[in-house]
Protein backbone atom coordinates (compact mmCIF):
# COMPACT_ATOMS: atom_id res chain seq x y z
CA UNK A 1 0.00 0.00 0.00
CA UNK A 2 2.65 1.97 1.00
CA UNK A 3 4.79 1.71 -2.33
CA UNK A 4 1.32 2.73 -3.85
CA UNK A 5 0.73 5.73 -2.57
CA UNK A 6 4.51 6.63 -3.17
CA UNK A 7 3.95 6.38 -6.92
CA UNK A 8 1.71 9.14 -7.13
CA UNK A 9 3.92 11.92 -5.36
CA UNK A 10 4.82 13.51 -8.08
CA UNK A 11 6.01 16.80 -7.41
CA UNK A 12 5.31 20.15 -9.45
CA UNK A 13 8.75 22.48 -9.09
CA UNK A 14 8.26 26.25 -10.52
CA UNK A 15 6.96 27.88 -13.13
CA UNK A 16 10.00 26.95 -15.20
CA UNK A 17 9.36 23.18 -14.65
CA UNK A 18 5.55 23.41 -14.66
CA UNK A 19 5.36 20.88 -17.26
CA UNK A 20 7.38 18.11 -15.58
CA UNK A 21 6.08 16.10 -12.85
CA UNK A 22 9.64 14.36 -11.02
CA UNK A 23 10.76 13.88 -7.95
CA UNK A 24 14.50 13.54 -6.28
CA UNK A 25 15.85 9.92 -7.15
CA UNK A 26 17.83 9.91 -4.09
CA UNK A 27 16.85 9.89 -0.37
CA UNK A 28 16.61 13.47 1.64
CA UNK A 29 16.68 13.57 5.00
CA UNK A 30 15.14 16.26 6.99
CA UNK A 31 15.27 17.58 10.10
CA UNK A 32 12.08 16.73 12.14
CA UNK A 33 10.79 20.68 12.15
CA UNK A 34 11.26 20.95 8.10
CA UNK A 35 9.11 18.03 7.13
CA UNK A 36 6.45 20.93 6.15
CA UNK A 37 9.06 22.04 3.68
CA UNK A 38 9.86 18.78 2.33
CA UNK A 39 8.01 19.72 -1.28
CA UNK A 40 9.96 23.20 -1.58
CA UNK A 41 13.04 21.43 -0.86
CA UNK A 42 12.80 18.38 -3.10
CA UNK A 43 12.08 20.93 -5.92
CA UNK A 44 15.30 23.06 -4.93
CA UNK A 45 17.02 19.92 -5.27
CA UNK A 46 15.70 18.93 -9.07
CA UNK A 47 15.98 22.90 -9.84
CA UNK A 48 19.64 22.98 -9.05
CA UNK A 49 20.19 19.61 -10.86
CA UNK A 50 18.68 21.70 -14.04
CA UNK A 51 20.62 24.56 -13.31
CA UNK A 52 24.16 22.59 -13.27
CA UNK A 53 22.86 20.26 -15.99
CA UNK A 54 22.41 23.22 -18.51
CA UNK A 55 25.46 24.97 -17.26
CA UNK A 56 27.69 21.75 -18.26
CA UNK A 57 25.98 21.47 -21.54
CA UNK A 58 26.94 25.12 -22.30
CA UNK A 59 30.70 23.93 -22.26
CA UNK A 60 30.07 20.06 -23.55
CA UNK A 61 30.56 18.28 -20.47
CA UNK A 62 27.19 16.81 -20.70
CA UNK A 63 28.75 13.27 -20.38
CA UNK A 64 30.07 14.27 -16.93
CA UNK A 65 26.65 15.03 -15.34
CA UNK A 66 25.13 12.20 -16.41
CA UNK A 67 26.12 10.25 -13.20
CA UNK A 68 24.35 11.51 -10.31
CA UNK A 69 26.80 13.44 -7.81
CA UNK A 70 23.67 13.34 -4.57
CA UNK A 71 23.11 9.46 -3.08
CA UNK A 72 21.50 10.95 -0.20
CA UNK A 73 20.77 14.87 1.49
CA UNK A 74 20.48 15.60 4.74
CA UNK A 75 19.24 19.23 5.43
CA UNK A 76 19.30 20.75 9.10
CA UNK A 77 16.99 23.17 10.89
CA UNK A 78 20.03 24.74 13.30
CA UNK A 79 23.34 25.18 12.31
CA UNK A 80 24.82 23.63 15.89
CA UNK A 81 23.66 20.01 14.16
CA UNK A 82 24.77 20.87 10.79
CA UNK A 83 28.20 21.36 12.47
CA UNK A 84 28.02 18.56 14.67
CA UNK A 85 27.01 16.05 11.44
CA UNK A 86 29.57 17.66 9.56
CA UNK A 87 32.45 17.79 11.78
CA UNK A 88 31.76 13.70 12.63
CA UNK A 89 30.63 12.71 9.03
CA UNK A 90 34.37 14.71 7.76
CA UNK A 91 36.18 13.06 10.31
CA UNK A 92 37.14 16.07 11.86
CA UNK A 93 38.61 16.12 15.38
CA UNK A 94 35.56 17.11 18.25
CA UNK A 95 34.71 20.32 18.76
CA UNK A 96 36.84 21.44 15.67
CA UNK A 97 35.49 25.07 15.05
CA UNK A 98 34.00 25.03 11.85
CA UNK A 99 33.67 28.72 9.42
CA UNK A 100 30.59 30.71 10.15
CA UNK A 101 29.20 30.70 6.85
CA UNK A 102 29.44 26.93 6.33
CA UNK A 103 26.42 26.26 5.57
CA UNK A 104 27.03 22.89 2.60
CA UNK A 105 29.14 20.46 1.46
CA UNK A 106 29.08 17.54 -0.81
CA UNK A 107 31.37 14.78 0.34
CA UNK A 108 31.86 11.06 -0.53
CA UNK A 109 28.25 11.28 -2.80
CA UNK A 110 26.56 13.18 0.73
CA UNK A 111 25.13 16.30 0.40
CA UNK A 112 24.15 17.97 3.55
CA UNK A 113 23.09 21.87 4.31
CA UNK A 114 21.16 24.21 6.24
CA UNK A 115 17.47 24.48 5.81
CA UNK A 116 17.19 27.27 3.16
CA UNK A 117 15.82 29.82 6.47
CA UNK A 118 18.93 28.58 8.55
CA UNK A 119 20.88 29.52 5.19
CA UNK A 120 19.15 33.25 4.75
CA UNK A 121 19.98 33.65 8.90
CA UNK A 122 22.83 32.75 8.66
CA UNK A 123 23.97 34.68 5.58
CA UNK A 124 21.65 37.58 4.90
CA UNK A 125 23.64 39.35 2.34
CA UNK A 126 24.15 36.30 0.52
CA UNK A 127 20.70 36.02 0.02
CA UNK A 128 19.15 36.68 -3.65
CA UNK A 129 16.15 35.23 -6.00
CA UNK A 130 16.80 30.77 -5.37
CA UNK A 131 19.79 31.42 -3.19
CA UNK A 132 19.11 27.75 -1.88
CA UNK A 133 18.76 26.29 -4.99
CA UNK A 134 22.04 27.58 -6.00
CA UNK A 135 23.86 26.81 -2.57
CA UNK A 136 22.92 23.32 -3.81
CA UNK A 137 24.19 23.64 -7.30
CA UNK A 138 27.22 25.49 -6.17
CA UNK A 139 27.64 21.86 -4.06
CA UNK A 140 27.52 19.86 -7.15
CA UNK A 141 29.39 22.24 -9.71
CA UNK A 142 32.64 21.63 -6.92
CA UNK A 143 31.79 17.78 -8.03
CA UNK A 144 32.01 18.76 -11.43
CA UNK A 145 35.07 20.87 -11.37
CA UNK A 146 36.56 17.19 -10.02
CA UNK A 147 35.49 15.30 -12.78
CA UNK A 148 36.93 17.65 -15.47
CA UNK A 149 40.22 17.33 -13.57
CA UNK A 150 39.25 13.03 -14.16
CA UNK A 151 39.03 13.27 -10.67
CA UNK A 152 42.01 15.01 -9.27
CA UNK A 153 41.37 17.37 -6.60
CA UNK A 154 44.39 18.64 -5.70
CA UNK A 155 44.44 20.25 -9.29
CA UNK A 156 40.98 22.35 -8.20
CA UNK A 157 43.63 25.54 -8.12
CA UNK A 158 43.55 28.18 -5.73
CA UNK A 159 40.60 28.91 -2.88
CA UNK A 160 39.57 31.81 -5.08
CA UNK A 161 39.06 29.76 -8.20
CA UNK A 162 38.07 27.27 -7.08
CA UNK A 163 34.93 28.90 -5.29
CA UNK A 164 34.70 31.11 -8.12
CA UNK A 165 33.82 28.33 -10.27
CA UNK A 166 31.13 27.04 -8.23
CA UNK A 167 30.04 30.40 -7.52
CA UNK A 168 29.86 31.27 -11.78
CA UNK A 169 28.32 27.63 -12.08
CA UNK A 170 25.29 28.28 -10.08
CA UNK A 171 24.72 31.66 -11.05
CA UNK A 172 25.42 32.82 -7.57
CA UNK A 173 25.12 36.93 -6.91
CA UNK A 174 25.48 37.35 -11.18
CA UNK A 175 22.88 40.50 -10.05
CA UNK A 176 25.12 42.07 -6.81
CA UNK A 177 28.79 41.66 -8.13
CA UNK A 178 30.92 44.30 -6.09
CA UNK A 179 33.26 46.57 -7.99
CA UNK A 180 36.47 45.52 -7.39
CA UNK A 181 39.71 47.95 -8.47
CA UNK A 182 42.81 45.80 -10.50
CA UNK A 183 44.69 45.87 -7.05
CA UNK A 184 41.93 44.79 -5.31
CA UNK A 185 41.23 41.83 -7.61
CA UNK A 186 45.24 40.84 -7.54
CA UNK A 187 45.47 41.01 -3.85
CA UNK A 188 42.51 38.20 -3.57
CA UNK A 189 44.14 36.50 -6.33
CA UNK A 190 47.77 35.94 -4.00
CA UNK A 191 45.58 35.62 -1.18
CA UNK A 192 45.66 31.64 0.81
CA UNK A 193 43.05 32.94 3.05
CA UNK A 194 39.23 31.88 2.39
CA UNK A 195 37.34 35.24 1.60
CA UNK A 196 34.12 37.45 0.42
CA UNK A 197 32.45 34.49 -1.91
CA UNK A 198 30.48 37.83 -3.84
CA UNK A 199 34.14 38.76 -4.78
CA UNK A 200 35.24 35.59 -5.62
CA UNK A 201 32.04 35.95 -7.99
CA UNK A 202 33.74 39.19 -9.78
CA UNK A 203 37.21 38.06 -9.49
CA UNK A 204 36.49 35.19 -11.71
CA UNK A 205 34.29 36.99 -14.25
CA UNK A 206 37.07 39.03 -14.62
CA UNK A 207 39.66 36.70 -15.76
CA UNK A 208 36.64 34.66 -17.55
CA UNK A 209 36.60 38.25 -19.50
CA UNK A 210 40.40 37.44 -20.52
CA UNK A 211 40.81 33.72 -21.49
CA UNK A 212 38.31 30.81 -21.64
CA UNK A 213 37.26 28.51 -18.57
CA UNK A 214 39.05 25.52 -20.11
CA UNK A 215 42.42 26.96 -20.10
CA UNK A 216 41.62 28.11 -16.62
CA UNK A 217 40.45 25.31 -15.19
CA UNK A 218 44.02 23.71 -16.86
CA UNK A 219 46.33 26.67 -15.97
CA UNK A 220 44.58 26.64 -12.19
CA UNK A 221 46.64 23.40 -11.66
CA UNK A 222 49.60 24.93 -12.73
CA UNK A 223 52.42 26.05 -10.23
CA UNK A 224 52.78 29.16 -12.70
CA UNK A 225 49.32 29.85 -12.35
CA UNK A 226 49.24 33.35 -11.16
CA UNK A 227 51.75 34.04 -13.77
CA UNK A 228 49.89 33.42 -16.57
CA UNK A 229 46.80 35.34 -15.48
CA UNK A 230 49.05 38.24 -15.05
CA UNK A 231 50.34 37.20 -19.02
CA UNK A 232 46.58 37.97 -20.23
CA UNK A 233 45.73 40.96 -22.04
ZN1 LIG B 1 32.28 26.06 -2.38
Amino acid sequence: MKSFLIGFLFIICGAALANSLREPTFKIILSKSLEGEREVISCAFLNAQTRLTTFAGKFDWNHLVKKPFIKEARIFDSKVEFDKFATEFLGYPPNTKLPELFSAALEKEALFALSPKVYKSLYPDGQEPDSFEKLITHEMAHRLHVRILNGNEEEMGPIWFFEGFAIYAADQFADSLPNLSEAEIWTIVESPIRGSYKKYATVFRFFLNKTTLFDLISYAAQPNFVEWLHSLK
